[in-house]
């Protein structure tokens, strides 16, 4: 009658509470860990914004980088920037640096 492991449940899967709310939020934490940013110059023309699988954005509002052809769904944590699919939607080109992606 000695007790037993019985806490496991809690331990299952913590990232699966991320991936139901904040879409992008973990993805986002990861790819400065992974990625270094470099921005890209002349700055381009925020009426047309270039995209690319290494061209990320940085929203200048909440500072998040989120990919400009994002294949799974991501969103900056403001809500300027979000997509999914392969497509960016963006709200305020303006508000946004575009900055290109290094693996570290
Ligand atoms: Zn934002």
């Amino acid at each position: 009658m000695r007790p037993t492991a019985t806490t496991g449940p809690q331990w299952l899967c913590p990232v699966q509470r991320f991936d139901t709310k904040g879409q992008g939020f973990m993805l986002n934490i990861d790819m400065r860990k992974i990625y270094n940013f470099y921005a890209v110059e002349p700055a381009p023309d925020p009426a047309a914004l270039p995209t690319g699988g290494d061209l990320y954005y940085e929203c200048l509002d909440c500072a998040v980088i989120v990919n400009s052809v994002p294949h799974i769904k991501s969103a900056c944590a403001c809500g300027n920037l979000a997509g999914a699919g392969g497509k960016l939607a963006v709200m305020d080109s303006t508000r946004v640096k575009v900055v290109k992606g290094k693996l570290k």
